[in-house]
């Protein structure tokens, strides 16, 4: 069930028409469905329920980390995978519990491992044996110990984009699967570490889950070698990764994954952490934009627009496909026109769509481009001096700005003359 809908030919948020938005912030402008998160997060704890799994979420922040994101997550019971020091910081901020934190990424640096010991998070992901000697020295040097994973690379291919598959050997993460015994020993022998959990994430956007049934079972093997080698493991963090429908109608079924996760990994006694970030956030929000010009040549019809690849890089990055919807849909019965909907910067891969049915549009329509909940704002950029722009939250039939719109004086303002220019 989405909250994005047509009543009366307006396309809705929630209760909340989304030409409303448009006038209240100006555009371009993301807008995400309070209940369209709260929806996910239950559809997805009530599959791995269903599947008879002990299971705990931790949204993975990088998909979306605006404060009132998180929030709304945190009160439906999340805890978050956090990648760097500045999600932590926003973690804490909007009131995730420390010790459901979970830390991962291939780079975390000295600063911020202190900055996580500090705070006493749950969880630390190892992908390297110099980063767990760094965090053994950090906790040891503040009289604490805390709780590693070590993150496996299970060598499987995700068959997802190439840029975000994560778990070939040939990629950065983990460490190899084959490795694992070693690293593992020499975890326990370290002062300040407690080795209790085995970590893995293959990569984005899977829509394919064999992959899954690959990687867990391989985890399951390392799990009964490291239990023969007298570690006791007691959790498995399954990472994210799982797919959503960007209109192709591929996405994978919760259920079916929740199946997989009981069967290779179910029977083990093991807490399971899960991390999802696109499915959680992904289908909740939509780019709000505003066709600015119209222009036809001898071939296209291009409907220029106010957002841009700096607000949406995923076609640009990923050739992403996102639905693109008109926000007043007159249904009058007039056949489709084919519109290439572009932004105005000027790089060929400005385009969010090529040769899309809207109907007539002109200066002034709003447009949607849709499950852009994920990987969205939170990759924007200001290229072109484009202030970054607002977010807008809904519950019902109200509406709250959750990010401002960035003005230029406040981006001018951070730069400077060098001393000797006047
Ligand atoms: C990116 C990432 C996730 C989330 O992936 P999704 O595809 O958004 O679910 C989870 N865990 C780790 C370690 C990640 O790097």
């Amino acid at each position: 069930m989405t909250q994005f809908e047509y009543k009366d030919n307006e396309l809705y948020v929630e209760k909340v028409p989304l030409s409303r938005i448009a006038e209240s912030t100006g555009t371009p402008v993301y807008v995400y469905s309070e209940t369209a998160l709260t929806d996910a997060y239950q559809r997805f704890t009530g599959a791995l329920a269903d599947a008879g799994l002990d299971a705990r979420v931790c949204y993975a922040m990088k998909a979306n980390s605006n404060l009132a994101v998180i929030r709304t997550l945190a009160v439906c019971g999340a805890g978050a995978d956090v990648v760097s020091g500045g999600e932590l910081a926003r973690a804490l901020a909007a009131g995730v519990n420390p010790a459901e934190i979970v830390f991962s990424g291939v780079g975390k640096t000295e600063d911020e491992i202190r900055q996580a010991v500090t705070a006493n998070i749950g969880q630390f992901n190892i992908e390297s044996l110099p980063e767990l000697d760094m965090l053994s020295q950090v906790a040891h040097a503040a009289g604490t110990t805390v709780n590693i994973a070590v993150r496996v690379n299970p060598d499987v291919d995700a068959d997802t984009h190439h840029k975000i598959s994560t778990g070939r050997q040939q990629d950065k993460f983990g460490i190899d699967i084959g490795h694992t015994r070693d690293v593992y020993r020499r975890a326990a022998a370290l002062p300040g570490i407690l080795p209790t959990a085995i970590a893995v994430h293959i990569g984005s956007q899977l829509t394919d889950l064999s992959p899954f049934r690959e990687a867990f079972t391989r985890v399951a093997e390392l799990v009964a070698e490291l239990r023969t080698d007298g570690h006791s493991i007691t959790t498995l963090d399954l990472g994210g990764g799982l797919g959503i429908d960007y209109g192709h109608h591929t996405a994978p079924d919760l259920r079916d994954y929740a199946e997989i996760v009981a069967e290779t990994l179910g029977g083990l006694g093991c807490m399971l952490v899960f991390e999802p970030g696109r499915y959680l956030a992904g289908p909740a929000g939509v780019l709000l934009a505003k066709i600015i010009y119209v222009k036809d040549s001898e071939t296209r019809s291009f409907a220029i627009v106010d957002a841009a690849m700096n607000d949406l890089v995923r076609p640009a990055m990923y050739e992403a496909h996102h639905e693109i919807m008109p926000v007043r849909d007159p249904d009058d019965g007039a056949p489709p026109r084919k519109y290439d909907i572009v932004g105005p910067i000027c790089e060929t891969g400005d385009t969010f769509g090529t040769e899309r049915p809207l109907p007539e549009v002109g200066a002034g329509d709003l447009i949607v481009i849709r499950d852009a909940g994920a990987y969205g704002a939170v990759m924007a950029s200001s290229y072109n001096s484009r202030p970054l722009i607002a977010e807008v939250l809904v519950r019902g039939d109200k509406f709250s700005m959750v990010r401002s719109r960035q003005d230029i004086a406040t981006i001018l303002a951070q730069e400077s003359f060098a001393d000797w220019q006047t």
